[in-house]
């Protein structure tokens, strides 16, 4: 298996190359090509499986194509911990280098100055922590309705740090016609009734 029959632009094959993959890992080769279909993914994956790429390559792929409206954001990436959100960045930063594109961080301990006036010049992706995500929407400076793809990633840990609630307030301000992308270590039953009620008759994939 190799990276070229996946459905991924030249650009984006190429950062792979550059970044000395050889062939995808199994979460790859199941979550791109369905990413790429536009469908709901529901991925039971670890991390150290390469699921960070899974959805961060098929979304450079996507964004090539179109142009945001308005300045909105045209994808949101839901991480737990500030940690995961910068590190999330840094592989947009990689993979992404060959492309215009503008990612903004809001996570916490950073001002909101520098946040804001990031937002005001326009974003491609926001990556960013529930509760600094819905601080910012809550001031009236970012809207979420420009949203075409929406990642909550490590949906079981913002469980243990009580951000279900945050994320289901979140899940009301993107569009319902957005696509989701849901990425968990286990399935709790807490876990699975929302992904019953976020994802859209998703892909199960499990590695
Ligand atoms: P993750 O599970 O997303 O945290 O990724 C774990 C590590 O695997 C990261 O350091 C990636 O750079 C690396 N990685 C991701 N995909 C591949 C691949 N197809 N081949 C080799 N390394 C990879």
């Amino acid at each position: 298996m190799s990276f070229s029959n996946l459905g991924l632009s030249e650009k984006v094959q190429a950062a792979v190359a550059a970044a000395g993959y050889v062939s995808p890992t199994p979460i790859q080769q199941q979550a791109i090509p369905h990413v790429l279909a536009r469908k709901d993914v529901l991925g039971i994956a670890q991390t150290g499986t390469g699921k960070t790429a899974a959805f961060v390559l098929p979304m450079l792929t996507m964004l090539e194509k179109g142009r945001a409206r308005a300045r909105m954001p045209r994808t949101l990436i839901l991480e737990p911990t500030r940690e995961l959100a910068a590190q999330v960045k840094e592989q947009f930063d990689k993979y992404g280098a060959g492309q215009k594109l503008n990612v903004a961080l809001l996570i916490g301990g950073v001002s909101f100055g520098d946040q804001d006036l990031k937002l005001t010049r326009g974003v491609d992706v926001l990556i960013a922590t529930p509760g600094r995500l819905l601080d910012h929407t809550e001031r009236g400076g970012l809207l979420l309705t420009g949203v075409e793809m929406l990642i909550i990633d490590e949906a079981d840990r913002m469980l243990d740090m009580g951000f279900i609630p945050d994320i289901e307030r979140i899940c009301k301000l993107v569009p319902f016609t957005r696509q989701t992308l849901f990425f968990t270590a286990t399935m709790p039953t807490e876990i699975r009734r929302i992904t019953e009620t976020f994802l859209h008759n998703p892909e199960k994939i499990e590695v």
